[in-house]
């Protein structure tokens, strides 16, 4: 055994398992059948991994586990009014069983007690040909994820010696509280206390609790979204009973026990518990189940009133347009126009679940900077979820920007799209990638400082291009003399991945692609060049296997360099062949100066 979080749970089960305190319930004969040796605990995650040590395949019967959740089955069924209508949400301070109903209107106080699970039990509808008892099976059946039986045994002995149930029954009914004889509801009632369930079960029940109401395991939706606080909240005040209000205190997680020796806790958002042990305290509560809860949620600081790991700022990584660049090579003026007014670009890959305490700091970010700034771009590719309420305020600050002059842009929207556009955010201003965002940013930046688009129309002479700017007109009608031109299609390879490095490009008109197969084999683009600008120097200096392919995106023409022909040049025409070589070195070290910038930016976190 390699986890120490198995090791923890193992030492935890030897600290409790020879306890002899509590006594097995037996109010309901068959349930003094139970070994009191049985115990198990399991832990189950959020993402459905589950830690368990004991007897947690041993089934059981849930008890009044099953009143927590068949709460929420009752408030999908009727509606919160109509339930609040009738059962309260306020915690007696009474046993499981008494026969305590609100002075007046006799509804019961809350839906963990009997009266309140047997009147909760009577809200419930029988429909798509199913009876009560059937869907509540089900329901049972979807937290746990797998299909749940009745043990009739115990129905049978709880039914035949069920006389106060049967009395609270009438008293509801008396109430008003119930609608029809209360028979057929406490039948229903009964069965729904005798379905079996194991250790195990409750805790992927507490993981479909903690997961907003989708099983872990299976992915399917339990209970809905909305109803699961209300689910949590009255496990939380009520749920263990008169000692509800102690175990907020020393436990802090909403939980439920049943006669039948089992707890199910649940840390919202994170974990279930699931503890069985049929042994009983005096207020009908596992007694090993309570240590091992007490325990548990000091040992691993669970107390949900505790929170260790308060949630931080979305923000993973703040940088700037004069840092960050898109992937295309840009002409040496744009490039330097773009590194000293690169900060009116601003870009925040923002991570993990958006809620207002994580969305709070980047509002706070991004209004500061968009006094000075004319673009924002959000990067929400590592963001795993986001609340309402979180976007809702990113839709707002986007219009309170755009008024201002401030555009703000997401880009990678992933799972997170519908969402946005949910939200009123237009489609033009999210953008599929980083560098889709950046390229339209940086363009209408450009625009805007030097007044038209850098973006080279028609065919360059060679003077105009970069390799060349600094020869003589006597090197240039050299060169057009010496090289031969090539026309590419849109979509033509202009240099293959292993080719042979033998020569290299300036590309005369048209924009071609640099890109390399990614591990998924899609075609990543790594740069984008221009007319003026030269391709394939790499290999071409240094003789290796071509690193990646070089793909026209449109008509292309492009002059060609052969080795042969620049080696001739150190005997022919050497004075040429510097001015050549120096270029070349300024347009390198200016790329690993870039690339410097680039990786200290992404350094700073
Ligand atoms: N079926 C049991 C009863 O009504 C449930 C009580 C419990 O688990 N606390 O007595």
């Amino acid at each position: 055994m390699l986890s120490p979080i198995q090791e923890y749970l193992q030492q935890l089960h030897v600290r409790y398992a020879s306890a002899t305190n509590g006594k097995v319930a037996d109010y309901i004969p068959e349930l003094s059948k139970a070994d009191p040796n049985w115990f198990g605990i399991c832990i189950a995650t959020r993402d459905g991994h589950v830690y368990e040590v004991g007897d947690t395949r041993q089934p059981f019967t849930i008890q009044s586990i099953s009143k927590a959740l068949v709460y929420g089955m009752a408030l999908e069924d009727r509606g919160e009014e109509h339930v609040l209508s009738r059962i309260g949400v306020e915690p007696s301070g009474e046993a499981f069983n008494a026969i305590s109903l609100k002075e007046g209107t006799g509804s019961p106080f809350n839906p963990m007690i009997n009266a309140g699970a047997i009147a909760t039990c009577g809200q419930l509808l029988s429909k798509d040909g199913k009876s009560r008892v059937e869907r509540v099976v089900d329901y049972l059946s979807g937290f746990a994820g797998r299909e749940l039986k009745i043990n009739n045994d115990v129905y049978e002995s709880e039914s035949e010696t069920g006389h106060r149930n049967r009395a609270i029954g009438w008293l509801l009914r008396n109430f008003g509280i119930l609608d029809e004889d209360p028979d057929e509801t406490l039948e229903t009632y009964f069965k729904q206390c005798s379905v079996e369930v194991t250790c195990r079960d409750l805790a992927l029940m507490g993981a479909t609790l903690a997961n907003q109401g989708v099983n872990p395991v299976t992915q399917k939706r339990a209970i809905p979204a909305d109803y699961v606080d209300n689910v949590l909240g009255v496990m939380a005040t009520c749920g263990m009973y008169d000692w509800s209000g102690e175990w907020l205190y020393r436990v802090g997680l909403p939980a439920k026990s049943g006669v039948g020796g089992g707890i199910l806790a649940v840390l919202p958002g994170q974990v279930g518990i699931g503890v069985f042990s049929p042994p009983l305290d005096a207020q009908g509560n596992s007694y090993r189940g309570i240590q091992v809860c007490m325990d548990v949620s000091r040992e691993l600081a669970l107390h949900m009133l505790n929170p260790t790991a308060t949630p931080r700022s979305a923000v993973r990584l703040a940088y700037h347009g004069g840092e960050i660049v898109s992937r295309r090579r840009l002409p040496v003026q744009a490039r330097e126009l773009l590194s000293v007014n690169g900060a009116m670009i601003q870009v925040m890959e923002l991570q993990g679940g958006l809620t207002f305490t994580t969305i709070e700091p980047v509002i706070r970010q991004a209004t500061a900077l968009a006094e000075v700034c004319r673009y924002i771009i959000f990067d929400v590719r590592a963001v795993v979820n986001a609340n309402s309420v979180s976007l809702e305020l990113l839709a707002s600050l986007s219009t309170r920007l755009a008024a201002r002059g401030v555009r703000m842009i997401f880009c990678q929207p992933r799972g997170l799209l519908y969402s946005l556009r949910g939200m009123g955010i237009t489609s033009h201003d999210i953008f599929p990638t980083m560098d889709a965002a950046l390229e339209t940013c940086e363009d209408a930046l450009l625009l805007e400082v030097t007044g038209f688009s850098w973006r080279p129309l028609g065919a360059m002479k060679l003077k105009s291009c970069s390799l060349f700017r600094n020869c003589t007109n006597d090197d240039i009608t050299f060169l057009e003399q010496e090289l031969q031109r090539r026309r590419y299609d849109n979509g033509q390879p202009i240099i293959r991945t292993a080719d042979k490095a033998d020569e290299m490009f300036v590309v005369l008109s048209g924009t071609v692609e640099v890109q390399v197969l990614a591990e998924d084999q899609s075609r990543k683009r790594v740069d984008v060049l221009t007319a003026g600008m030269t391709v394939g120097e790499m290999a071409f200096l240094d003789g290796s296997p071509r690193s990646a392919d070089v793909v026209a995106m449109e008509p292309v023409e492009c002059l060609v360099l052969p080795k042969a022909w620049f080696d001739s040049l150190n005997e022919r025409r050497p004075s040429l062949k510097i001015t050549l070589l120096q270029e070349m070195t300024l347009e390198i070290s200016a790329r690993l100066r870039q690339a410097n910038v680039a990786i200290s930016a992404f350094h700073r976190f």
